[in-house]
């Protein structure tokens, strides 16, 4: 069986675990902290901070830039229901555009026309780890003084030329980035995510809204030679990371390098053996971005069925997924909220399928799947 995804987890991760565990502190602590700066330094931020997951970190990145109900917060369908949720969570509303086909990214000419004077936030995803137009989302956000958050769950690794130099997504080029480190993104703590920021204020504040809004992390009790006293300055929530996934991470971050030049190589392989066959769509990666292949994206000729050529490749062993979902399709998302037309988020779900990709994926496996693709097709 060739699966869609498998997690890069060795000796390295299962000994840092394991020597987490025996140090005896096991919640967010000095591995903790030890991740943030770490991750800090990679993407190029002046400020990370770890939580529990994505989800949670788009959470605390809405609050932290009092979103709050009635707001509208721009955003897409065509991603994981957890970018749309989010910005329920907060009371407001998610107002959905439509993407570029050429990239399954937000299009910016639409974002630029769903803006009323209640829209207070974008939500852009880097989807599949390719980076969005952020020269034209950058600019449009400062234009109307909205706060631009990314959803860079994906994006650990991926690159953009900006302002002439390649830096890191997450460094960040909005106000606020937020990662995920589930085990189907590229590098992984099992479940666990992280913000990154250059504005101290919103880093406090995430500080203080994953631990229940405490003036005095646990670490500085502990270490204290003095009796401390902690206050609680707002309602928080409990989204640490524990130092056991931190330590996990520590080590995936030191084989990030490595995972991207795997998943840059089978990238251009796909390319190079499905790029003869005739209405297949392969990954646009524009000149100015470099994903770093969380996934593996072709858009199908109009012809075939999404379900027939799924079936027939796991037929034969191997796994794909369909196209990425769209939320306004989903009953929670379905009664009405505000949208334009989503016709291009809508034809990417129907008609483009996911390919397997992964570090361990050999020649032979990729092989085998780019001549299933071609016979079926
Ligand atoms: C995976 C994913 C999330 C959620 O990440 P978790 O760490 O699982 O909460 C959010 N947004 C996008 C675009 C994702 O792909």
């Amino acid at each position: 069986m060739i699966p869609i995804a498998i997690p890069l987890l060795e000796r390295e991760e299962a000994d840092a675990a394991r020597e987490a565990v025996l140090s005896g502190w096991v919640s967010q602590g000095p591995q903790v902290a030890a991740f943030e700066r770490e991750f800090a330094t990679l993407v190029g931020a002046p400020h990370a901070c770890a939580v529990s997951n994505c989800t949670t970190a788009l959470h605390v990145a809405l609050i932290a830039a009092n979103i709050g109900p009635g707001d509208e917060v721009i955003t897409v369908s065509h991603s994981f229901i957890a970018t749309a949720n989010c910005i329920r969570y907060c009371g407001a509303i998610p107002v959905f555009v439509d993407i570029d086909p050429a990239t399954y990214n937000i299009d910016p000419a639409l974002a630029a026309d769903a803006i009323t004077p209640r829209t207070r936030a974008i939500v852009l995803v880097h989807q599949m780890g390719m980076p969005c137009d952020l020269g034209s989302l950058v600019s449009l956000a400062k234009r109307h003084g909205l706060i631009l958050i990314e959803d860079a769950a994906c994006a650990a690794g991926s690159e953009i030329r900006f302002n002439g130099h390649w830096e890191r997504i997450g460094k960040p080029h909005g106000d606020i980035a937020c990662f995920s480190f589930h085990p189907r993104k590229v590098i992984t703590t099992g479940e666990g995510g992280m913000l990154t920021t250059s504005n101290p204020e919103f880093d406090r504040k995430f500080r203080l809204l994953r631990q229940h809004g405490m003036s005095v992390p646990d670490t500085v009790r502990h270490g204290s030679s003095q009796v401390i006293f902690e206050d609680y300055l707002m309602v928080g929530f409990n989204y640490r990371m524990t130092d056991i996934q931190a330590a996990v991470g520590r080590k995936q971050l030191e084989r990030l390098p490595e995972l991207l030049s795997r998943r840059r190589t089978l990238a251009s392989r796909y390319a190079q053996l499905l790029g003869n066959l005739r209405n297949l769509r392969l990954p646009n990666e524009p000149d100015w971005a470099r994903s770093n292949w969380q996934s593996y994206c072709v858009g199908l000729p109009e012809r075939v069925d999404q379900r027939a050529v799924m079936q027939s490749l796991l037929d034969q062993g191997i796994a794909t997924r369909r196209g990425i979902m769209c939320a306004h399709r989903e009953l929670v998302y379905s009664n009405g909220g505000p949208h334009q037309d989503l016709r291009q988020s809508e034809h990417a779900q129907d008609h483009s399928i996911l390919l397997p990709i992964y570090a361990q994926m050999d020649e032979h496996d990729q092989s085998r799947v780019a001549d299933a693709l071609r016979a079926h097709l």
